[in-house]
């Protein structure tokens, strides 16, 4: 099979069955970047409401750049990984002064956007040919072409990477993909194998990614006395931008 037969086959299959996922009704770059920040590390379903709320309070990267930063990670809770909030909302300030930029360097130069974000970006939001290589498309390339990226058809930029995202999130599963109903299966070398388990994710219980979590939820509710807190934790959160010292106390920042 070419990139070029995958690429047919791929987008034949996204226009019957592609999910509808509220951001794919906008082009606008802010919406698109939100989105795919959240999705980094949080699930789709998750996703969609927390999404569709942040766009409904902070519209514009203006917006979003004016609110405090103690509101806005007020607004990440439950999203975790909360430094993303902090790069977002730094992220939304240069783009509020400098407006949107207009290809992956521009949106690489942005405060927690790597070079997958802006690829993302680029061919949602921009309508750039590329596909971004996240961990789905990745997959499917791997074991469909043995390649590690591919060229979208002209124009095709935007609709290959939803569909591959689609294929990867539905049908080329990690550990036992469903190749009975995939549109590839009968050119795909690696059509019918099952795949071992990934490595486990490192305990949470109990980790020092909990004890953040815990006290930057307690300083959602308000300050907490310095004397109260785990001075390490304190400290990691301060680093981070997520807390600020005022006299005694821990507070969100201002
Ligand atoms: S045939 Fe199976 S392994 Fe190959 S791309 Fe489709 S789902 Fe993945």
């Amino acid at each position: 099979m070419t990139p070029e037969q995958l690429a047919e086959r791929v987008l034949c299959w996204y226009a019957a069955h592609g999910r509808d996922l509220p951001w794919r009704h906008t082009r606008d770059p802010y919406a698109i970047l939100v989105s795919e920040v959240m999705l980094q590390q949080t699930q789709v379903e998750r996703v969609i409401e927390r999404w569709t709320a942040w766009l409904e309070r902070w519209p514009t990267a203006v917006a979003l750049a004016a609110a405090p930063r103690a509101e806005v990670i007020a607004a990440w809770q439950g999203l975790g990984y909360n430094r993303r909030a902090v790069a977002l909302h730094e992220a939304a300030a240069v783009l509020a002064e400098h407006g949107i930029p207009q290809d992956q360097a521009g949106w690489r130069a942005l405060p927690g956007v790597g070079p997958y974000t802006a690829a993302a970006v680029c061919a949602l939001a921009l309508d750039h040919d590329v596909v971004p290589l996240d961990v789905n498309v990745q997959r499917i390339l791997e074991r469909a072409l043995d390649a590690t990226a591919i060229e979208p058809p002209a124009g095709k930029g935007h609709d290959l990477t939803q569909a591959l995202f689609d294929l990867g999130a539905t049908t080329c599963l990690a550990r036992i993909p469903r190749c009975e109903q995939c549109p590839l299966a009968d050119a795909c070398p690696s059509r019918g194998r099952r795949y071992e388990p990934q490595r486990k994710q490192s305990r949470f219980e109990g980790s020092r990614r909990q004890a953040r979590g815990q006290l930057l939820d307690r300083l959602r509710a308000g300050p907490v006395r310095l004397a109260d807190c785990d001075p390490t934790i304190a400290a990691l959160l301060i680093d981070d931008g997520l807390a600020e010292r005022q006299g005694r106390r821990l507070t969100l920042p201002s």
